[in-house]
């Protein structure tokens, strides 16, 4: 199949038209193909070279239409650093319609009725960022939206300076946001909030339909799912940045990349977000966050579900569910297999060794899927050793309850802990050398996204150290 011969449908113009605007993308100028993701494609049921078809970039950029495509902004609210913002939706994404269960999305095509006072635009150093990362957490194996295609352009977009506007052709599963049941409950249009929940158990919870209480139950889906995935950034390292309920999908899957970061030197606090002032969003707030976006969904729910069933429902599944999830991947990131019960405080006093080290996080744990007990080789890596010294003493005796051998052990956790991790330093290098017109390290990133635990002997140079100037920079929102 020939992404340029998709047939797409638009089950989300089937709803009441107060869910969204008609609207026609606006196209940028002299766009020309930057990079493209087969990978993703793969979900569309193509398997023909994107980079042969030579209707890809019209398609892209807005110019062209997939047939049965009919172009509609998604209306939305949220709340942003925990305060309610009113109407927000679609400003600057603009959706194609739908085909084999992904629906196809526009990033930075232009103006919508949600566009307030943005531009409707995204530039290319926020779209490189948004492809890369998509591709990425998929490869990480952590849910989220994907990414098919980046295209450039010759428009001029203003930000702090002039930059040129881009698109990324974004796909998911579903695009509604916990944001869109808060707009249709702050409306008092009621009747809409069910109206959208059957849409979404049809999309996302198909296998509720028909159960008892399946509204309830699809509340549960989605505490559950949100867990998961937060537990999972929690184990890589990632910080999203901006985890308002706009930005919050309703599927659980990561959603709406901006001022995120792959923690350098593990520090817990760590803010990505420049105007996140007060460290709402930090790295070790996003659990709480999470609950904080999911009682308030229970809110928007509440007219035609029992908010105390819900609540209930938060406290019985969110904790239990983030913290048997975390536990495993961490037990697997230090390759224990048997259960021990004090393995919780093993990593809490792991965690609290790295913090006082001063040890990049990724490359910690792929140095320990090799480590032998020398332990220089670990602790050449940390600017203050004793602490971690310490606790390889602890590590070390905990071994000795594992059956498996050494190699066995190392195999397992060269698995699980990645050696390339799209950080922040690589990412810029990456955008500057594509403001040049060079957009090779794009593509090499594109590479290791998607196999992020294996060895690249010729791409060695994406895993180089952070420069002490650039370790857990904070990062400007404007994209
Ligand atoms: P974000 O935090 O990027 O997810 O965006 C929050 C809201 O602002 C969403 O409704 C976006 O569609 C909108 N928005 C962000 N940037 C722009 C832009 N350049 N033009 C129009 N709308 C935008
Ligand atoms: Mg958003």
């Amino acid at each position: 199949m020939k992404f340029s011969n998709l047939k797409l449908s638009t089950p989300y113009l089937k709803l009441d038209s107060v869910f969204y605007t008609k609207v026609e993308p606006t196209p940028l100028e002299k766009p020309f193909l930057i990079s493209t993701s087969a990978n993703a494609a793969k979900l569309l049921g193509v398997d023909e070279d994107l980079n042969l078809d030579e209707a890809l970039v019209a398609i892209v950029n807005g110019s062209q239409k997939l047939e049965g495509s009919e172009t509609f902004a998604m209306c939305y609210s949220g709340h942003q650093f925990g305060h309610f913002a009113g109407r927000l939706g679609d400003g600057r994404a603009i959706n194609l319609g739908k085909v084999n269960g992904q629906n196809l999305q526009l990033k930075g095509a232009g103006l919508t009725e949600y566009s307030r006072q943005g531009d409707g635009r995204a530039v290319l150093r926020s779209s490189i960022r948004e492809y890369l990362v998509s591709e990425a957490m998929f490869g990480l194996g952590i849910a989220t939206t994907r990414a098919l295609a980046l295209i450039g352009s010759e428009t001029d977009v203003a930000r702090e300076r002039w930059e040129k506007g881009a698109i990324v052709l974004r796909l998911s599963p579903t695009w509604v946001r916990f944001g869109t049941f808060e707009y249709f409950n702050s409306t008092g249009e009621h009747t809409k909030l069910k109206e959208l929940a059957d849409y979404v158990i049809e999309e996302s919870f198909a296998h509720l339909k028909g159960q008892e209480d399946v509204y309830l139950k699809m509340y549960g889906e989605i505490v559950k799912n949100t867990a998961v995935t937060i537990a999972k950034w929690q184990s890589v390292g990632f910080n999203h940045g901006v985890m308002n309920t706009d930005n919050m999908s309703i599927d659980g899957r990561t959603i709406d990349y901006g001022p995120f970061a792959f923690l350098d030197d593990y520090k817990k606090e760590y803010i990505c977000n420049h105007t996140d002032r007060d460290g709402q969003y930090r790295f070790s707030n996003q659990p709480a966050t999470a609950r904080w976006n999911l009682e308030h969904l229970a809110v928007a729910l509440s007219p035609m579900i029992h908010y105390e069933l819900m609540d209930e429902i938060l406290d019985d599944v969110f904790r239990p569910t983030y913290e048997k999830v975390y536990n495993k991947i961490m037990c697997e990131k230090l390759g224990l297999q048997s259960e021990d019960k004090e393995d919780k405080d093993l990593f809490y006093e792991l965690l609290r060794s790295l913090e006082l080290a001063n040890v990049d996080y990724t490359l910690f744990f792929r140095k320990l899927s090799s480590y032998d007990g020398d332990r220089s080789s670990i602790l050449d890596i940390c600017v203050n050793r004793e602490y971690t010294d310490k606790w390889l003493g602890m590590y070390e005796l905990r071994l000795e309850k594992e059956e498996l051998p050494t190699s066995k052990r190392h195999e397992k956790m060269l698995k699980v802990n990645p050696k390339y991790i799209l950080k922040n330093h690589i990412l810029q290098e990456a955008i500057e050398k594509a403001q040049e017109g060079d957009f090779s390290m794009v593509n090499d990133l594109l590479i290791v996204a998607y196999k992020p635990f294996d060895e690249h002997p010729d791409l060695e140079y994406l895993v180089k150290p952070v420069p002490m100037s650039a370790k857990n920079i904070k990062l400007s929102c404007s994209s």
